[in-house]
């Protein structure tokens, strides 16, 4: 449509209007840069939607794993608790070991996360645990979580690092409690220990493509467990990675995409420290996979554009030159039919003109009159016109030969061109040697001093003619004016009273002007000569 009527603009403007093209390729210029434009702020929209989605995606995923490490860890400190309340409460000599252990493989078969509980007296012995058989004379003085709460008055619970089951080989996280005698002395510790396994299955069910990743560490940085699983990751310290060091002094719980320090992948991740326990965890997914699907649609859609663009461009193109083929066209049509209206008045003026002389021809002589008659009719004007005849023409050409004759009359003919003074003056070649001149408005008088002056400039030109009795080429011309209003005459009347005056010029010696019988009261012919 657009097109249409740019086209259609091209043909009201012209030819001779180049900005028909401009506008178009303007036009042009503007589509292409639009699609590319709105191609891109489109993908650039879908990209950051993406990344969006995402944020909340990897924050909803750090909610649940925060949510599973404290169900876990509180469901196993319950115990504990509950452990600790009963030991303390008993003096060590009243407490039913045998009831205590049966108590405690209950628990440990009820939570699917234990791996054990174990109860170890001031010096590091086993008291009671939830293994089948208390084995004798083992020690765990040398555990961190046992050092920790003799060291540390606190009755909280306490997390420690990951460490190998020293009975079932198992990777196993120990959660513990400071047991404290009735003075408040170190009186031992409760411990349970968790499968790290429980937390590994639990992280395996998410789709977190294959970059993605999960971290339960301790807020101290110190991991416990991370997806991609590897053992090397119990234990780590990763206190110096950019999450403890830059992220969660700023904030503690927070969405930041950041490289990892651990593969060098891009990441955005979503983590949160959680309130009761000091354990931070962390879910991010590769930015990378995060935007394949959008990369892969920007690539597609970015291909479809650029095709559009480029067939765009090229139509525009196209319809650019067609523009321009048509403008050159026009302008040669223009060109050409200047040229045949130039022809036209050419052969037109040739039409109406003498050949040789260059004066009026006798068609245009004979509308002229027929035109200035009616003309002087209507306004009651005076119309006059002079006859004029080279004298012995005859003999001039056998004298000289006709093609002087026809130089002679070339010449005589510019004089009497000459003769026009006023703008509806007419000079013409009336046939042969004959010349005639009309004077619109003019009278007698006027047109006598106009023949004068032709007759004499002829003869001052002083044109050898031996046959004539002057010996030079002389003419003679016959006057008559009148108002055909007056008259109630016919055009012809006015071409018969002037040739009347010519015959009387010739018959009274020639080289004279006479005037139209009809106008001549007193002398019937004027010699001034
Ligand atoms: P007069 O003084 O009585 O007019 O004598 P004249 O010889 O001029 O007589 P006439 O008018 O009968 O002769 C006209 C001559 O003019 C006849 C012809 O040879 C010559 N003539 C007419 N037209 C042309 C022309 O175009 N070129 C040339 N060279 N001669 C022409
Ligand atoms: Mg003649
Ligand atoms: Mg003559």
């Amino acid at each position: 449509m657009i097109l249409q009527s740019l086209l259609m603009q091209s043909r009201r403007l012209g030819p001779k209007d180049p900005s028909v093209k401009r506008l178009t390729g303007i036009f042009v210029v503007l589509v292409c840069l639009s699609l590319l434009v709105v191609e891109g702020w489109l993908t650039w929209r879908a990209r950051t939607i993406q990344l969006a989605q995402s944020e909340v995606a990897t924050a909803n995923l750090a909610q649940a794993v925060g949510q599973h490490a404290y169900d876990t860890i509180k469901a196993a400190d319950t115990v504990l608790v509950g452990l600790v309340e009963r030991i303390e409460s008993d003096t060590p000599s009243d407490i039913d070991y045998e009831r205590t252990h049966q108590l405690l493989v209950q628990r440990v078969a009820e939570l699917p996360q234990l791996h054990g509980i174990f109860v170890y007296g001031a010096d590091g012995s086993w008291l009671v645990n939830s293994q089948p058989v208390l084995l004798k004379n083992q020690n765990n003085a040398d555990r961190e979580y046992f050092k920790f709460h003799q060291a540390h008055p606190d009755l909280g619970p306490h997390i420690g690092v990951p460490v190998r089951s020293k009975s079932t080989g198992e990777w196993i996280l120990p959660v513990s409690r400071r047991i404290n005698a009735p003075d408040g002395a170190f009186a031992g510790v409760v411990l349970t220990t968790i499968r790290m396994d429980y937390f590994i299955e639990f992280y395996r069910r998410f789709d977190i493509g294959k970059s993605g990743a999960i971290l339960l560490a301790l807020d101290n940085g110190t991991m416990l467990v991370r997806r991609p699983f590897t053992q090397k990751a119990f234990g780590r310290d990763i206190s110096k990675l950019p999450l403890f060091r830059d992220h969660l002094p700023k904030a503690p719980v927070a969405t930041v995409t950041f490289t990892s320090g651990q593969d060098g992948i891009t990441r955005v991740n979503s983590y949160r420290r959680l309130k009761q326990y000091p354990l931070v965890v962390s879910a991010a997914l590769s930015k990378d996979e995060i935007l394949a699907k959008w990369r892969a649609d920007a690539y597609l859609n970015g291909a479809t554009v650029g095709l559009l663009v480029i067939a765009f461009g090229l139509s525009g193109f196209r319809l650019i030159k067609q523009i321009g083929l048509r403008i050159q066209a026009e302008a040669e049509l223009v060109k050409a039919r200047d040229s045949l209206e130039a022809l036209n008045q050419t052969l037109e003026r040739l039409a109406m003109q003498d050949g040789l002389t260059g004066l009026a021809n006798r068609r245009q002589f004979d509308t002229s009159l027929s035109s200035e008659f009616s003309r002087a009719m209507r306004d009651a004007s005076s119309l006059a016109l002079i006859m004029i005849d080279v004298d012995c023409f005859k003999q001039y050409n056998d004298i000289y030969g006709h093609a002087a004759g026809d130089e002679c009359l070339r010449a005589i003919g510019k004089v009497v061109s000459d003769s026009k003074h006023r703008p509806g003056d007419l000079a013409a070649r009336y046939g042969g040697e004959e010349m005639a001149v009309l004077l619109p408005g003019a009278d007698v008088d006027g047109a006598m001093r106009v023949a004068e002056n032709i007759r004499a400039a002829i003869a001052a030109l002083k044109l050898e003619h031996t046959g004539n009795s002057t010996g030079l080429v002389t003419v003679s011309a016959g006057v008559e004016a009148f108002a055909p209003a007056r008259l109630r005459s016919e055009p012809i009347d006015l071409v018969i009273a002037a040739d009347k005056a010519l015959y009387q010029a010739k018959h009274s010696g020639r080289n004279k002007v006479c005037i139209s019988p009809l106008n001549d009261t007193s002398t019937p012919e004027i010699v001034l000569a």
